[in-house]
Formats: C-alpha cells, structure tokens, sequence
C-alpha cells in the first residue's frame, strides 16, 4: 500500500470497489481544503479490486458512518510518516443523523427537529429501522 505521500493524515483502505464515492460523499469531504485521493479500482490481493481514499490531513472521522457504508474498510491513521494506528470497522448497532426515514407519516416527517435514528435489527442483511416507525432505511 502506498501512504509515504503522506507525512500527517487518514488512508481508507479497503474499501469495496465502486464505494469510494458514496462514502467521500457521506463524510463531507468535498468540504475539505485540504488533498484528498481517491483511488479507484486498485488491484487487491485479496478482495480482487477495491478502492481507497487518502485525506491529506488528521481529522475526527465517524467511525459509524464508515461502517454503515462498508465494513470491510479498514483505516489507517498515519502520524509523522508512521503507522500510528490501523483500525478495522465493524457495522454500527445504530445511526444517527445521517439517514432520514422514507415513511411520510413517521413523527420524524412532521416533527423535523426530532433526531433520526436507526437500529440494526439484522446483521446479516445489514438491515436498519427508523426506531420511531420501523420502517426500513432505504440505502
Ligand atoms: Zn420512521
């Protein structure tokens, strides 16, 4: 893997092929100032291809949001040209504020100030309901 490009920042790795975009949209980092790379298809061992991005800077990163969009990511912390820290995801028991409920008649559609939230009610299927209606999120 490549990080010596960078000296203080995040490389996202492993990301499932054709999911950088999603999850460089779901973090906001089209808001950042600072170099991100986005790799796309990069040939992997492993998983056969997959993509990666790499952020130019350290910054606070929700754990959850990675991943709900992927948990097969793995993210790697680079401090002064070191691996300071590698850290696998897993998906998140629940979210917050990141996915809005499709049901029109949930309390969240007339009551917009209430939180959205989510709770995995399957693993497997990587399934979330709205705690409020149960309605499953819509990817
Ligand atoms: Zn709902």
């Amino acid at each position: 893997m490549i990080i010596d490009s960078i000296q203080n920042g995040i490389v996202i790795d492993h990301i499932t092929a054709g999911k950088a975009m999603e999850l460089y949209n779901i973090l906001g980092l089209d808001k950042l100032d600072c170099t991100v790379a986005i790799l796309k298809n990069v040939t992997s061992g492993k998983l056969g291809r997959k993509d990666i991005i790499k952020i130019d800077r350290e910054m606070e990163l929700d754990w959850d949001l990675i991943g709900y969009v992927d948990p097969t990511i793995t993210v790697n912390i680079i401090h002064d040209g070191k691996l300071v820290e590698k850290r696998g995801l897993k998906l998140p028991e629940r979210i917050r504020g990141v996915l809005k409920c499709k049901n029109p008649r949930c309390i969240t559609s007339v009551e917009q100030e209430l939180p959205q939230e989510f709770l995995l009610t399957d693993p497997a299927k990587r399934v979330y309901r709205c705690i409020y209606c149960e309605t499953e999120a819509g990817k």
